[in-house]
Parts: structure tokens; sequence; C-alpha cells
């Protein structure tokens, strides 16, 4: 099917793609994150027409492979990503697989649609955490992700919810979603917060950062029994020191969250329903030609999401 791109988020992975710490299959066109209108189907095309507005679910599996049969497609032995294996979104069209698409509500902009693929990886991660009502949780970086993660924090009825994040704006917007504690982790000691707010650390930490040194810190921030989920992605060749004591003595649970598994649909309604609210988001559109900018204005963490509007 042909989609005619109306929106398609700069996310860090185009980033560390482009600057060769994450795999790829280059030349290859970047951006995951996208949604759009349908310009035309193929003869085999049974559920879209032209005209349709949808958003796209980069992860293309082969439904075959041993992964794949143990119902665990997020790690198809021959996963192609759209954006990061074969052509994606930063593109005035692009021809992606029926079986990638889903209808994109009509109470949806086309710039939210870009959010659905990082909401649908949040979800997973949120599912992966397990948190129970009552759990004191930590979040270490509000960029996008983490400003979904403390909304769907909140929809699993955490009691305290304490946040990390280093720049003012960012911090700012999360303070809109009511978290208990905001940490300017460069002035204040998180560890003493954590601490000081909580029975001997959190329930659960999610590192949504993707920085050796706060994904290090995951470790001292949470209680005996405790979840780290490992969210944020660093370098690839990125490393931390852990002392296996600490995993033994906490029994601690470390969990990856890897890309969006069967989430996409409830991401979709999530934010349709408003249980997912952007509006405070700072969204910053550019043309095609500008991507350059927007990957410089993203790494220079100006707005929350640089989204590229290729057909206006
Ligand atoms: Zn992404
Ligand atoms: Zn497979």
């Amino acid at each position: 099917m042909l989609v005619r791109v109306k929106a398609c988020g700069v996310c860090g992975t185009d980033i560390h793609i482009y600057e060769g710490t994450a795999d790829s299959r280059p030349p290859v066109i970047l951006g995951h994150e996208y949604a759009g209108l349908v310009e035309a189907v193929g003869n085999n095309v049974a559920n879209f027409k032209s005209g349709d507005r949808v958003v796209i679910d980069p992860n293309i599996i082969c439904s075959h492979c041993h992964y794949c049969q143990l119902g665990l497609p997020h790690f198809c032995e021959n996963l192609a990503a759209l954006g990061v294996h074969t052509d994606g979104g930063f593109a005035g069209y692009s021809i992606v697989p029926e079986s990638q698409l889903y209808n994109l509500p009509s109470n949806i902009p086309f710039d939210w649609g870009c959010f659905i693929e990082p909401i649908s990886c949040a979800i997973h991660g949120i599912d992966l955490a397990g948190i129970k009502a009552g759990d004191n949780v930590v979040i270490i970086g509000t960029g996008a992700i983490g400003l979904i993660m403390i909304q769907l924090v909140r929809l699993h009825g955490a009691d305290k919810l304490i946040i990390a994040e280093p720049t003012k704006d960012r911090r700012d917007i999360a303070c809109r979603l009511n978290p208990d504690i905001v940490v300017d982790p460069i002035k204040e000691n998180l560890k003493d917060v954590v601490y000081s707010n909580t029975y001997d650390g959190a329930d659960v930490v999610i590192e949504c950062a993707g920085t050796p040194k706060t994904t290090r810190a995951t470790f001292d921030l949470v209680k005996r029994g405790g979840t780290i989920i490992f969210f944020g992605v660093c370098d690839r060749d990125s490393t931390i020191t852990i002392r296996p004591q600490e995993i033994y003595l906490k029994e601690l649970t470390i969990i990856g969250s890897y890309i969006n598994p069967n989430t996409f649909s409830r991401a979709i309604d999530l934010l349709s329903l408003n249980k997912i609210d952007l509006t405070h988001f700072s969204i910053k559109k550019h043309s095609l030609d500008e991507l350059f900018k927007a990957f410089k204005y993203h790494k220079e963490r100006r707005y929350l999401k640089n989204v590229i509007v290729p057909n206006t």
C-alpha cells in the first residue's frame, strides 16, 4: 500500500542509526514513528482504501520463525522494521504492507499519531514492570517516553511516583501530569530523595534516559525484592559495573523492554480515549528538507518531539 506521510516523529533510535551506534541496513530511509493517508492500494489489500487515515506499526515479522511460533514476535529472526531495515517515514510517501497498518481514529491528529509507536513500546515496558496498586515507582528521564510512562504508571495505581529529569522544560511538562515528587538530579541527590520518601527504596524503577550513568543509578534506588526496567536505549557498546551481590542480596528483578509486541491497538485506544494526554507535550513541526535540523534539535533536547511533516 502507498501511504502519503503526514507526520513522522524523530526518535533517539534515528539518531543512533545515523551516528552508527545502532544497527540498521543502509542505505535506508529512516523514520519509524509515522501516520498518514492511504494514497493507493494493491490488488490484494482487503481492509483499507484510498483516503483512510492510518498509523504504521513499523515492526514487520515473518510469523514462521522459532520466536514467532513461540508467540514472541519482537524476537522474530527475520524482523524487518520500516525506517530501520527497510525504507520508512522520512519521505513524502512510504510503501507499507497491509499487515502494518492500523486505522487512526479521527480524534487523533497526525502529529499525535507519531506517538502511537512509542506509546506501544511503553505499554510493553509497563506490562513487564508488573506494577501493583500502591507501589512506589521512580522514573528516570522524562522525554516523550518518560512522560508517557508517568501516565501509564498512574493508570496502574502506583502510590508515590518520583521522577528525575535534568531539563527544566521537561520537568515543567512532567509536573502537569501530577507526579508526587519531581527531582532535578543536577541539583538534588536522587537517592536521598527516594529513600526519604519511601520505605527502603522504590518497588519499581523505570530507566528512560538511556545512559550508563542513569542505568547504573537504578540499582541504588530500588528496594529489596524490587524490579528495574531497562527501557532507555544506551549506545551499543556502553557498559556499566554491577556487583553480583547487589542483585543477590536484594533479590532484584532486572527486565529489558524491547519494542512493542502486540501492544499497538492498546496504544491507539489509550490515546483515542484520552487516557494518555499529549496536550502539554511541546511538538515542533519541520518540513522534510529540515530533517537534519530536526535531528539537531532532538540532540539538543529542544522540544519534546520534533516531527517531520513532509506533506501539508
Ligand atoms: Zn522510536
Ligand atoms: Zn519470525
